[in-house]
């Protein structure tokens, strides 16, 4: 069973002109350039995705949102085509794995040159049924940035999958320091936005809700799916501007992201949360058994 599957694009942004988009290539073997931008600035954009008995889950989803953020970065345009097939050549060597993930990196490629460097890389899925039957305690932290006029401010990149996580890792590093396993990002005039690696749903009765797009967080695959799930059952949904407070009222809350997909909320800021044991069981096992 391999435990890392590597594919290069050959040209990630026109497919090439080789017989094949992609090559594997060893893992474990030095591959980046020390000038790619990707490595020297974090100038370039990425996707995680889950993957479910060698299948790419919410795959469209996940190219779209790629060509997004490279659009956002000015890069050229992906090849859909090219990604699609080594994607998919990655993810069906993964397939004895229940649960495994595939990493598309998309940097703007070796300085001067002009080229974009791309990688899928797939590994098993690291072991989440604690965090999803058990629960995450969040701290809330100020991402430093006012709730409104984002869109005014595209050099910021707010809402684009960047490699520039530094901010997002430091993030978590702060939530373990304050003994909680993940955060939870407001804004400065405290408005709930989004996790550094995951998007906040709300249930409050029979109604689905997490903070809206506007506010320049990530527009997340696994979110939709969710509200797709939810409106399934008959609940209804939406994107709201939702303030601090709302997670007092809340009658449930999760953190969602590919590969660990719904973790409920257990506690915030150390007080301790009821989770909603019977949805989250439910939705985590739609959202494990996805094929598509
Ligand atoms: N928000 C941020 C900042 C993320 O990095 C991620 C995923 O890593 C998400 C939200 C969740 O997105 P998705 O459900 O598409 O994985």
């Amino acid at each position: 069973m391999p435990d890392r599957v590597l594919a290069v694009l050959t040209a990630p942004e026109t497919g090439g002109e080789a017989a094949e988009p992609f090559r594997f290539a060893d893992p474990a073997a030095p591959l980046l350039n020390v000038l790619d931008l990707g490595a020297t600035r974090g100038d370039g954009v990425f996707e995680t995705i889950g993957v479910g008995s060698g299948r790419a889950q919410a795959l469209d989803p996940h190219l779209a949102r790629l060509a997004r953020s490279a659009a956002m970065l000015d890069m050229p345009e992906p090849d859909g085509s090219a990604w699609r097939a080594a994607v998919v050549a990655v993810a069906e060597r993964l397939a004895e794995h229940r649960e495994a993930f595939v990493k598309l990196v998309y940097t703007r490629g070796v300085e001067g040159t002009d080229h974009p460097t791309g990688w899928v890389l797939g590994a098993p899925s690291p072991d989440n049924s604690g965090p999803r039957a058990n629960g995450v305690r969040v701290v809330v932290l100020d991402r430093g940035l006012p709730h409104d006029g984002v869109g005014e401010l595209p050099w910021l990149l707010q809402g684009a999958k960047t490699l520039s996580y530094a901010v997002n890792m430091a993030a978590l590093r702060e939530a373990k320091r304050r003994g909680a396993d993940d955060a939870l990002f407001v804004s400065s005039d405290g408005f709930l936005l989004e996790g550094p690696t995951s998007n906040l749903l709300i249930k409050q009765g029979d109604r689905l809700i997490t903070p809206s797009t506007s506010l320049g967080i990530l527009a997340g695959t696994t979110q939709a799916e969710a509200f797709r799930f939810a409106r399934s059952r008959g609940m209804t949904t939406s994107y709201e501007v939702l303030p601090k407070d709302a997670l007092e009222s809340a009658e449930a809350l999760w953190l969602l992201s590919s590969v660990r997909n719904a973790a409920p909320i257990r506690a915030i800021d150390g007080v301790e949360r009821a989770i909603d044991a019977e949805f989250t069981a439910a939705l985590n096992a739609h959202l494990l058994a996805r094929r598509d």
